[in-house]
């Protein structure tokens, strides 16, 4: 079995206990991992609260943070093949996907590098004659930066890029399902050259990892990605040290398309929406909400790409649709899948698991119009679109908008004006119309209610990193007037 190893102080060590982690396609261990304890993490937060105040670290110019960044972004796409395998056997998302995804990262990390030296106090116009007013604007502190399992390569890069641009220090914690590719990124931190305890990478379960981490009094900003129930945790850790927290939650985002859309392309980007990555996808368009006029034509064509769509192992380059990343999922899955049929809903296609081995679960498409179907409502984080029927705009907005979160939706119109009210009235932090799972990283990404607050990418995203300093400079030579009397 490979062994991975964590990274605490630039040092990398088995950890004093590990586990097991399982390849997701075969149901079988393949790897063993660190298991931080309460006493790993200690040393890890104690390690990047150090190098914050370390000249090796601190004496650095921003152009220099920036030219450490670009060089761990060339480290990144040189190894993004291997790092693509590791996630592919670790979490079982397909190769295809792994590979692009993770070559894409490093532009991630080369973004924020520009970033580094663009960072700017200010001066300010003041009301006082014999007063100089200027900002600094400095690194906020020790960053925690947690990520569940799916993309964990991408969700780190939209955390560590700025916090590392700023001049913070991190402890990242890979999720305790699928973090083989996180330990192995850690080495090319270390190639790249940034010193001991900037960057330290552990791995853990989250009541004796995440919860000590995040509860941690050193640690200055939480980024966490992950659901809304952890989420919660993290918060009330967080209320305890008053660290400032972003947090990048699940969805249960609409995809509504109107009758007069082009219903060939748009099925596309409905199937990009929830069967890529299995639908393990914070922004999977899990709810297709239809113009009753299009329906029965666009369920046509996504009934039959959907069962078009090759199930297979992850590392072959033909397949499209991998495994669930553990059993949980799968089993969580099916009872949603069970539950919804039992009340109304009808099933188009899927529902069911292939034989064989491994956390299989056959694309599914289930009609809930007209039902209280509890797959219209959970997040599945799986291959399940739930399709519901509209007749009018203002339906439509209704549906849509008739859910506690708020991360992505998908409009596709080809009227103009209706595509304009549609982004005015959903409530979402994105919207793509005619489109649907783009990114970018200088396109803010995040979402409203459920779905979290804060933005990670795009410029803004770097601020979130620092905090300003107030500097009062007296330029008169006079003696100081009356004490008595405010400035
Ligand atoms: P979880 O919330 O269960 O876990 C997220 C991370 O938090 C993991 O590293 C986990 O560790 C850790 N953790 C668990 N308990 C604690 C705790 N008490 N304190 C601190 N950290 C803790 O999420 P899932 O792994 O189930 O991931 C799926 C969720 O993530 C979905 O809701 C999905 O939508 C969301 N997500 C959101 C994205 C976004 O950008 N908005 C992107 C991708 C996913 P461990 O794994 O060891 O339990």
């Amino acid at each position: 079995m490979r062994r991975f190893q964590q990274l605490i102080d630039g040092q990398f060590e088995d950890g004093a206990a590990s586990f097991e982690s399982i390849d997701p396609a075969t149901g079988e261990a393949w790897a063993l991992m660190p298991r931080a304890q309460a006493a790993d993490v200690e040393r890890a937060v104690g390690a990047a609260h150090r190098a914050l105040s370390d000249k090796a670290w601190r004496g650095l110019t921003a152009t220099q943070r920036g030219k450490l960044l670009y060089r761990l972004a060339d480290l990144v796409a040189e190894h993004a093949q291997d790092l693509a395998l590791l996630e592919t056997t670790d979490t079982g998302k397909i190769i295809r996907e792994t590979s692009a995804q993770i070559a894409y990262v490093a532009e991630y990390y080369r973004y924020f590098a520009g970033l580094a030296d663009k960072l700017q106090g200010a001066h300010l116009p003041i009301d006082k004659p014999d007063m100089e007013v200027w900002l600094r604007r400095e690194p906020i502190g020790v960053v925690a930066a947690v990520v569940p399992w799916n993309s964990q390569l991408f969700l780190s890069a939209v955390k560590l890029g700025p916090a590392l641009a700023a001049g913070c220090t991190v402890v990242l914690k890979a999720s305790e399902d699928g973090p083989a590719p996180l330990l192995e990124f850690a080495r090319l931190v270390q190639q790249a050259g940034f010193p001991a305890g900037v960057v330290n990478v552990i791995t853990g379960f989250g009541p004796d990892c995440g919860q000590v981490l995040t509860s941690h009094p050193l640690v200055s900003r939480i980024a966490f990605t992950g659901g809304p129930g952890t989420a919660r945790h993290v918060m009330r850790n967080a209320a305890e040290n008053l660290a400032h927290v972003t947090l990048e939650l699940g969805g249960k985002s609409p995809v509504v398309v109107f009758e007069d859309a082009d219903l060939d392309s748009t099925a596309n980007a409905v199937v990009a929406g929830i069967f890529a990555a299995t639908g393990q996808s914070c922004v999977a368009g899990s709810r297709l909400i239809v113009q009753r006029s299009a329906r029965d034509r666009l369920l046509g064509i996504l009934k039959a790409k959907a069962e078009a769509i090759v199930i297979g192992a992850p590392q072959d380059r033909a397949t499209e649709m991998g495994p669930l990343a553990t059993q949980r999922q799968l089993s969580h899955i099916e009872e949603v899948v069970k539950a919804s049929l039992a009340s109304g809903a009808k099933l188009v296609t899927g529902g069911s698991a292939p034989s064989g081995s491994g956390f299989y679960y056959r694309p599914t498409i289930l009609d809930c119009s007209g039902t209280e179907a509890a797959a219209v409502s959970t997040e599945l984080f799986g291959p399940v679109l739930a399709v519901l029927d509209f007749e009018t705009e203002a339906e439509a907005v209704r549906l849509a908008n008739a859910t506690p979160y708020g991360l992505a939706s998908g409009v596709f119109t080809s009227n103009l004006s209706r595509a304009h009210r549609m982004t005015r009235d959903i409530r979402a932090g994105v919207v793509w119309i005619n489109t649907y799972r783009a990114v970018s990283p200088m396109a803010p990404f995040g979402g409203f209610g459920l779905s979290g607050s804060g933005r990670e990418g795009g410029l803004e995203s770097i601020l979130d990193y620092t905090r300003t300093k107030t500097v009062w400079l007296r330029t008169s030579d006079d003696p100081i007037p009356d004490p008595f009397v405010m400035r």
